[in-house]
């Protein structure tokens, strides 16, 4: 039996020849109107979805609760396609990485963080193929927006993660428990993708993640968080990086657009929609010289107290050509200390993976070429896991 061509999510994806629809991403609503759409109840998509993401399935033919001519129809018009895993280390450290492959070829990095005393792993999750916000101090905006991620690639990180450990039994023995948007890319500028990916983490019948697990971290693009407010209840993160609006503007060009007040204002309209939000964490990558001194903590902690947030303080991670410097481990001590006087407990997010590569804002994905630079690539990577 061919897809017919009257299915809307058949005809959405049509082109020459028929293809056929990935459930990889769909979220539950999506699911239940592909059965919908192929003539069958909407239970199948809870049915489904637990054998994709509870048991990490990618065969129809293994569904056992669903009927043979329901296995053979789904193979015909569906297919439950996952990135490839080209590489897969572990650091001394215990952090996990992996490089998949997506569809054009261009490359995703993922990396699971374990907590030291056993009690979480966080998947740090990418929405998009580089950036365009350009950041001045970030690798990834230095590379240039190639694209954006589909909701199968993004909830696919996830998937690969997930399944590495096996099928998925009660919350303790999960291989993720925590789900940060901190990869590549800014998610709120793939806003369509990055939804449905969220919203699975969520369900139930996928990953059942508790929305204070799931965080989104975003550059502050102040209309798609008022929208992401009324669709989805996740934790947000805001990369802030400074307190007045000539120096963010420098190091976050986006603020040009949305400067801090309306960034702020913004978090406060999130925080007065959704529960899993009651404090915003605010993240301030520390820079030698550029925003690490006393004024720089005495202007935050006066921006911030109208904010019911937590304060993150992350090393500046340098690469190549940067133009920036990381502050010396006294001064990131000293910068957390003044804040600790103005009222603010601020932990400093230390590097993780550090020899397989793996520290989170610092994932460069390669585009697709070709040329020996995939294999070279994947060669580098696997010395510096070594
Ligand atoms: N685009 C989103 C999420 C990805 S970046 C955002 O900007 O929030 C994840 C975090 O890593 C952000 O807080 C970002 O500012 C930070 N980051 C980027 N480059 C960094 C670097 N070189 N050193 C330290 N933190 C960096
Ligand atoms: Fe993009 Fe975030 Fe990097 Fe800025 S910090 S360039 S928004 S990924």
């Amino acid at each position: 039996m061919r897809p017919c061509p009257n299915d809307p999510l058949t005809a959405m994806t049509a082109t020459t020849a028929p293809q056929r629809t990935n459930l990889l991403g769909l979220s539950r609503e999506q699911m239940e109107a592909f059965f919908l759409s192929i003539g069958e109840k909407k239970f199948r998509a809870a049915q489904v979805m637990k054998w994709i993401h509870h048991e990490g399935c990618d065969d129809f033919e293994a569904m056992t609760n669903l009927s043979k001519a329901l296995r053979a129809r789904l193979a015909e018009v569906a297919e439950i396609r996952g990135p490839g895993v080209v590489y897969e280390g572990t650091s001394s450290d215990g952090t996990r990485k992996w490089v998949l492959e997506v569809e054009d070829g261009s490359y995703v990095e993922t990396v699971l963080i374990p907590a030291d005393n056993g009690s979480r792993r966080t998947l740090c999750v990418s929405s998009q193929v580089g950036c365009s916000l350009d950041c001045s101090f970030c690798s990834t905006g230095k590379q240039g927006f190639q694209r954006n991620l589909t909701a199968a690639e993004i909830i696919g990180q996830v998937w690969v993660a997930s399944r590495s450990a096996g099928p998925q039994k009660d919350t303790a023995q999960r291989a993720v428990t925590n789900v940060v948007m901190m990869g590549m890319g800014e998610p709120l500028m793939n806003y369509d993708n990055v939804v449905p990916a969220m919203k699975l983490m969520l369900d139930d019948s996928a990953y059942g993640l508790s929305k204070r697990r799931v965080t989104l971290s975003t550059s502050g693009v102040v209309p798609m968080l008022d929208k992401l407010g009324d669709e989805v209840d996740v934790s947000l993160a805001i990369s802030l990086h400074a307190a007045t609006d000539e120096l963010r503007s420098e190091l976050v060009p986006i603020n040009r657009k949305y400067n801090i007040r309306a960034l702020l204002d913004a978090c406060h309209r999130y925080l007065a929609k959704c529960d899993s939000a009651r404090v915003v964490t605010i993240e301030y990558t520390l820079i030698k010289d550029v925003n690490d001194q006393q004024q720089h903590a005495t202007e935050l902690a006066e921006l911030l107290h109208e904010l019911p947030c937590k304060i993150n303080l992350i090393p500046f991670n340098p690469f190549p050509h940067s133009g920036y410097e990381k502050p010396s481990r006294n001064q990131v001590m000293r910068f957390q200390q003044w804040l600790y006087e103005l009222g603010y407990n601020a932990p400093i997010r230390t590097t993780r993976g550090d020899d397989i590569d793996a520290a989170c804002g610092q994932l460069v994905g390669r585009v697709k070429d070709r040329t020996k630079r995939h294999a070279r690539y994947i060669q580098s990577i696997q010395l510096d896991a070594d």
